[in-house]
């Protein structure tokens, strides 16, 4: 049987989840990238973004303001904010560790009014955004079919086989000679070729595995469940408590909804599950506001009422790739391809947005100096620069899991100490800073990013 003639592109983009999705749309609205021919596979066609169902899904992410920023410059934070976009003015941090130790001391609060006090710089009207997964990614697929001039979906589609040049050999294809690209074979017949190919295809990539690129796993042993709940009051807290097995969290989603994510053992997750909607509630109230010295204070998390439709359980994992490219297959890696982080500070998500910001950043480099955009000189400024930003963060991120989690780490002198600790961050306005501006994301050059809304 004679091949179809292969579809050439210069980016095949591997995975229209959240990440793939913001790189296509920055790529297709910056001036000068914007002619590049850009393909996206996705093999799940999303949830329709209208009409927006009456309870939220219960996955969602916490986006910080470099995020909403990224959204917004590529045109698709509009389309988010109007789908139950949820800010969050305040965060609050407790520990549940009790005996002799008080951990009324120990809460951590940071506010905006707070953020605002400490200087114009930090003011900023919200902390972050509360937004479902489906939204995310509903908006960005609208959008990518907006850029249709620059970017081609194939949705749904399944990816068959991969193939990766076994040389680079930039010079062949200036020759005219074909291209000795990476090639991608979908179930349908169709051959894409491209002279840059980004696995955004997820935590378990298969991109990244066909590439022999190695990746170093750390499992935690434990699940993270989320859940919709319906609380007794609206409010505008990220609140989180530290207990024995795991991060207890709860961020607004909506007027009366609420996300829980709940690091817990495999079997505890189990019996969560298994719960009725209202058992189910009362169990979230009762570990948040139940037992330690936190329990006397005002500010607390309004009680759960009910959880509203179905749960979630998710295996956690610290995993890093050992690189983020491979000029010679013409291969970069983003998002969560390249690594993943416990939940707890909710920035999985926000680092993969960061990746594709970054790598953006490189591709319109190497085009305004006549670079080729697989080649060692464009792609390693990126790896450069998010290796040592999120390999940083995931070493913070396991640090901060391991004091409050490990079952090893939990001696009353530890314990005292991380106590005093957190107390004196509490007071420490400089440190606070530090924190509000690091969650905050990092400083991203967006000056090229978009622009060029079409
Ligand atoms: C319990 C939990 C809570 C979290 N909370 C937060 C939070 O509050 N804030 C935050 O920032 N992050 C959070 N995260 C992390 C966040 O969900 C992930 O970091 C983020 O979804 C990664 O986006 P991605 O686009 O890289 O990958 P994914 O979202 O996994 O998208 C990958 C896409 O690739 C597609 N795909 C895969 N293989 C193929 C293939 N062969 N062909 C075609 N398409 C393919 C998939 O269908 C999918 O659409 C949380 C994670 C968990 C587990």
């Amino acid at each position: 049987m004679q091949r179809a003639t292969p579809l050439l592109y210069d980016v095949v983009v591997v995975g229209g989840g959240s990440v793939g999705g913001l790189l296509a749309c920055a790529l297709a609205c910056s001036p000068a990238t914007s002619h590049l021919r850009v393909a996206v596979l996705e093999r799940a066609e999303p949830a329709p973004l209208h009409p927006v169902p009456a309870a939220p899904e219960a996955r969602v992410s916490a986006l910080t303001p470099t995020s909403v920023e990224l959204l917004r410059a590529v045109g698709a934070w509009e389309s988010v904010a109007g789908a139950r976009a949820t800010p969050f003015r305040s965060m609050c941090v407790w520990d549940n560790a009790g005996g002799a130790v008080s951990f009324d001391a120990g809460g951590v609060t940071f506010d905006a009014e707070w953020s605002a006090a400490a200087g114009e710089e930090l003011a900023q009207p919200v902390l972050g955004h509360v937004v479902e997964n489906r939204v995310l990614q509903g908006a960005l697929f609208e959008r990518m079919g907006e850029l249709s001039g620059s970017i081609t979906l194939h949705c749904p589609s399944a990816v068959s086989a991969v193939r990766f040049p076994a040389e680079h050999s930039a010079e062949r294809a200036q020759a005219g000679a074909p291209p000795n690209w990476p090639t991608i074979e979908l179930d349908d017949g169709t051959e894409l070729r491209g002279r840059l190919m980004v696995a955004a295809d997820g935590a378990m990539s298969s991109i990244r595995q066909e590439a022999g690129l190695r990746s170093f796993a750390y499992e935690y042993g434990q699940l993270g469940l989320v859940a919709t709940v319906e609380t007794a009051r609206p409010h505008d807290t990220a609140w989180q408590r530290f207990l024995a097995d795991g991060p207890l969290a709860m961020l607004p989603v909506g007027e009366k909804h609420s996300s829980v994510i709940w690091s817990t053992t495999a079997e505890h997750a189990g019996e969560l599950k298994a719960l009725s909607d209202e058992d189910f509630a009362a169990e979230v109230t009762s570990a948040f506001n139940g037992g330690g010295e936190f329990g006397d204070r005002a500010n607390l998390p309004p009680p759960c009422v009910r959880a509203v439709g179905p749960r979630g359980a998710f295996p956690l994992a610290m995993r890093h790739a050992g690189c983020y490219v491979s000029p010679t297959q013409r291969l970069a890696l983003v998002g969560d391809a390249g690594h993943t982080v416990h939940p707890l500070a909710g920035q999985g998500l926000n680092l993969g947005l960061y990746d594709a910001a970054v790598l953006t950043s490189s591709l319109i480099s190497a085009v305004e100096s006549g670079l080729d955009l697989g080649e060692a000189a464009t792609l390693q400024g990126y790896e450069r620069q998010q290796m040592a930003a999120n390999v940083g963060m995931s070493a913070g991120l396991h640090s901060i899991q391991q004091l409050f989690c490990n079952p090893l780490l939990q001696n009353s002198a530890l314990v005292s100490a991380r106590a005093l600790g957190m107390s004196l961050l509490d007071n420490t306005p400089f440190a606070k800073d530090l924190i509000v501006r690091a969650a905050s994301g990092p400083a991203l050059d967006l000056s090229r990013i978009g622009g060029d809304g079409t």
